[in-house]
Order: C-alpha cells, then structure tokens, then sequence
C-alpha cells in the first residue's frame, strides 16, 4: 500500500482504489497510465473504482516496518480519497487516515470531492493532517466538462474552509490550470475565493493537444504564475509552482521549482 512518492513534494503515497469515478477529462494521468499497463481497459472502466478491500490490514503490516522513515503520507495520486457520491471509498480514506494518525504518521489529502467534516475531530485525527482541494476553475459549465463526475467547485471550497475554520491546514492545487482558449476565466476570482488556504500548488496543463496548439501558452503561464505569486505573497500563503509553468523563474532570480515562503523540505511537514 505505502509507496515512496517520485512527487518533489510529497514522500509516501498510498492508492486505496484503482480507478476513480470522478473522470477528469484533462486527460487524467493516472488513466492514462493504468491502461497503459493494461490494469484498465477503458474510460469506463476507470469509472468504476476497485477497493483494496485489504487495505486497512496490509497497513497493520507496513506502518510498523516503514514508520520511522515516513514524515507523512499524500493521499492519493492516483485515485480520490472523497470520491463524490462514492461513500465506500470515503469511510475507507477515513478509517485509512485514523490508522496512520494513530501510528502517529501525518497524512495531506487531495481531492475533487467533498473533503469530509468528520477529519476536524481531533480525538479520532491528528491535528496537524493538512486537507487540499484541486480548484482550476469556478465554472460548473467548466467542471461539467473536464471533471464530469467530481463535485461542484463551490461545495470543494465550503468544505475545505470549514475544516479550516476548526483549525486544519488548507491547500489547493491550481493544476492542471486552462488556457483561455479552453476557457476565458479571471485568475483573481479564483484566488479570491481560496484566499483562506495556508499554500497553493501552480501547474499548467500538459498532455493536451487543445493546449500545446495554443500560441500564446508560455506568455500565458508565466503571467499567471506571477499573479499567484504576487498574490500568495501579499495574503502569506505558501506557493509551489511546478516545473515549466514559470521558466527559468521569470525575472524571480529562482530557478524552478519556485517554492516561496517555503521550501520542499517543509511544504507538508
Ligand atoms: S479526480 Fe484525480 S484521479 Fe480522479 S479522475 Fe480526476 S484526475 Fe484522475
């Protein structure tokens, strides 16, 4: 179950499920990879994730063993901890996420789903878990298209700012972000409404022909990882910008990857 993340900013990973309901269409990498390998036939079959229905016990078997080398566990890179409308994988993330906290393990959470209230009880998780939602847009018409099956981006951000009102870390990942030719949105009304997090992840949008024909993508992404730069600096929020979305630091003098008011060693610990 535990793996050693390639991820710059993550450790251990875990996948409790293959295969996520939520089917982005941006493509979704993980997709994409699982049926390389043959482990997913199609886009349908993704739909229908398959629990690791011995998740919990093949963590009684790991934790002890690779406990003293993990500094937390990213939940989950390769499918949804909070799959809307998919209560089994939820209360398994959940009874997941007590198990690690209880071996005194962190864990960072990602998620297109509603990130569940219940984390914010800090006699059954720890306190210091951090929460992340994936926001690249406001627009339903948008979410309805690229991510057709997650929740609405509204209900994403309520949940997220109500577990950090009881006191939780909060981030977002603002990837893969759209060209304008994809959809004609403003940077700042998104970075208005996720304002309260505690650090934002910045990453463009690979694997796309809609994309890679679009002229002006590199003048785009440099201006709109300014913004979130400009912007997490003035509200204090921790940035990450991900490799090729700024090049060559654009004028920062840092070389990519940019972390500012933080650094990969401490983004999640
Ligand atoms: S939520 Fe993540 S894992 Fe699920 S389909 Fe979308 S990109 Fe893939």
């Amino acid at each position: 179950m535990l793996y050693k993340s390639g991820v710059i900013y993550a450790g251990y990973a875990l996948n409790h499920a293959e295969g996520c309901a939520h089917g982005c269409n941006f493509p979704c990498y993980a997709m994409m990879m699982k049926k390389r390998c043959g482990i997913m036939k199609d886009y349908d079959d993704w739909l229908k994730p398959r629990i690791v229905s011995n998740a919990l016990e093949l963590l009684d078997k790991e934790i002890p063993k690779l406990k003293s080398k993990i500094g937390f566990v990213f939940m989950c890179f390769a499918t949804d901890p909070f799959m809307y409308k998919v209560p089994e994988i939820t209360e398994l993330s959940l009874k997941i996420i007590e198990k690690l906290n209880r071996a005194g393990i962190k864990v960072v959470t990602i998620s297109k789903g509603i990130t569940p209230n219940e984390l914010s009880d800090k006699n059954t998780y720890a306190a210091d878990n951090e929460h992340g939602a994936t926001i690249v847009s406001l627009s339903e018409e948008f979410r309805e298209k690229y991510e057709p099956y997650a929740a609405p981006v509204k209900e994403r951000i309520a949940a997220l700012k109500a577990l950090h009102d009881k006191g939780l870390k909060a981030w977002i990942s603002m990837e893969p972000y759209p060209t304008p030719n994809v959809i004609e949105q403003d940077l700042g009304e998104i970075l208005d409404a996720v304002s309260f997090v505690d650090k934002i992840i910045f990453g463009k949008w690979n694997y796309s022909k809609l994309i890679s024909s679009y002229n002006g993508r590199k003048e785009f992404y440099e201006e709109a990882a300014l913004q979130v730069l400009d912007f997490c600096k003035a509200k204090g929020i921790q940035v990450y910008m991900k490799e090729g979305t700024m090049p060559e630091g654009n004028g920062t003098g840092v070389k990519e990857p940019i972390f500012y008011n933080s650094n990969q060693q401490e983004l999640f610990s």
